[in-house]
């Protein structure tokens, strides 16, 4: 590649603030309220024009299960709870005791009581403004540089979180990154008018498909509570494609919105349904890109077996769940269930994966994760937290669900303050501290 030299220049300081949030997804926007009701100064910057990423602007409108395993025992608690009362109170969530669809929402609802929780908690949001490099001194952080409609722009901070999924801020900052050999493939959903119900799309998929250009695949969809015959559709795959590149980016976005209306011409065309588009997704559903080192690399077995640790600050039950790129859906429960599903066709193979590794005595009924899987080694206030996370392939498949993804931005946002607190960089920072904490602020860690 050729390069050119961009003639140095003095760039403002736009602001000065305790903590740094790239990414409003609500990994980013509860890091920073965990943060800002601990008395820290918070800017938070978010690209796209709503906060919520995936959920509200990627319209993906289900959070898993807050119980564990037998809906027994409530194990997730804090923001995510409270996000899920809101909207419940205000009739745009349905919440029920299922393991694939336990919380489903309206992704515009969501959006909207995140701009009101942010305002109630007194944290500077800067939308469609991009993070896009930053500033260090030995070995810390100083500022991080934003564009927007103010043009570049520095936010000086004491500590920064990158919340922006694939880990933008973490690759400007030449944290060492990897890729798992199979990259779980994006979806680009979007919102439908009109029901399937008694429809299997799939087969007319594979009936009719190759008409429309679209090939053999399979999908999921269901309603958006509170607003009557619309549907989120999240029906295909894009293969091939790499997220974190612009130009596959923009490939996998338009390809999702020419699937859409060749999926409505179909489904118009070979049924009585007059079904339509009622809106598009403004960001495409990522499920992976990159991973950035961590001291811990959450791993499947750990994970599996319920392995449990004093510095835990996530509890989760979501089973791991693998996309492969030739339409393989793989999913492993704790009690020791496992499905393959092979093609459109959804052909299974069950086995028992407790029993093949010969494990005996009682299944956990969550998993945890430790603190330690957020603290890389390299800056002294950086935290990376979201699908960018240091995880094996199982681990991430479980791990990568927001339920679960919300409670590591939590857990970012008050070692944030608590760095700031005690002076301690993110390696001295107590994990067993930075869980207490999290308990007292709602966690049911
Ligand atoms: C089709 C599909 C179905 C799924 N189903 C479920 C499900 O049912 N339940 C579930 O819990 N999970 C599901 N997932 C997974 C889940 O949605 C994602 O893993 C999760 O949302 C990732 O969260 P994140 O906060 O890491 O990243 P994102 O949601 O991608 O958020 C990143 C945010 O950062 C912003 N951003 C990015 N770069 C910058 C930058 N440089 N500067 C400023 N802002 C930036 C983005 O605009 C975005 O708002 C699904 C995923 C897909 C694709």
């Amino acid at each position: 590649m050729e390069y050119i030299r961009e003639p140095e220049k003095q760039i403002p300081v736009r602001y000065d603030a305790d903590v740094f949030v790239a990414g409003g997804s609500c990994t980013g926007v509860f890091a920073a309220v965990r943060a800002a009701r601990l008395g820290a100064r918070v800017v938070l910057a978010e690209r796209q024009n709503c906060l919520g990423g995936t959920a509200t602007a990627g319209l993906v409108n289900v959070w898993h299960s807050l119980k564990d395993t037998d809906y027994k025992e409530q194990i997730i608690g804090g923001l995510t709870d409270e996000m899920v009362g809101r909207l419940v109170k205000s009739g745009a969530a349905i919440v029920q005791d299922d393991p694939s669809l336990a919380i489903q929402f309206d992704p515009n609802r969501l959006q909207y009581e995140l701009d009101c929780l942010v305002r109630e908690s007194r944290i500077r949001v800067l939308l469609h403004t991009v993070c896009v490099g930053a500033v260090t001194e030995d070995g810390r952080i100083s500022a991080a540089l934003i564009e927007n409609k103010d043009g570049r722009g520095a936010v000086r901070a004491g500590f920064f979180i990158d919340a922006t999924g694939d880990g933008d801020l973490a690759r400007y900052l030449g944290i060492r990154r990897y890729r798992h050999p199979v990259i779980q493939p994006p979806t680009p959903c979007f919102l439908l008018r009109g029901s399937t119900d008694g429809i299997r799309v799939e087969n007319l998929i594979r009936s009719h498909g190759q008409e429309f250009g679209i090939p053999d695949d399979f999908g999921w969809y269901g309603p958006v509570p509170g607003v009557p015959d619309i549907y989120l559709r999240a029906d295909f795959h894009v293969l091939g494609e790499d997220c974190a590149s612009a130009e596959g980016l923009t490939r996998v976005e338009m390809e999702g919105r020419r699937k859409a209306y060749a999926l409505v011409d179909l489904i118009r065309r070979y049924t009585d349904r007059q079904v339509s588009v009622a809106a598009l997704s403004s960001l495409a559903g990522i499920r992976e890109s990159a991973h950035y080192e961590t001291v811990y690399q959450a791993n499947g077995d750990e994970l599996l077996t319920g392995a449990r640790y004093e510095d835990a600050v996530l509890n989760g039950t979501y089973r791991v769940d693998m996309h492969d790129l030739d339409g393989t859906v793989t999913f492993k429960y704790l009690d020791g269930s496992a499905i393959r599903m092979v093609g459109a066709e959804r052909q299974s193979v069950e086995w028992n994966w407790r029993e093949q590794a010969g494990l005996t005595g009682e299944p956990a009924r969550y998993y945890q994760v430790p603190f330690r899987v957020l603290v890389q080694e390299r800056y002294a206030n950086f935290i990376a937290a979201g699908r960018m996370l240091n995880a094996d392939v199982q681990a991430f498949g479980a791990l990568r669900v927001m339920v679960n993804l919300n409670q590591l931005g939590e857990a970012a946002g008050v070692a944030a303050f608590q760095c700031l607190h005690t002076g301690q960089t993110v390696q001295q920072v107590s994990g067993v501290e930075v869980r207490n904490l999290l308990r007292a602020g709602g966690s049911c860690l």
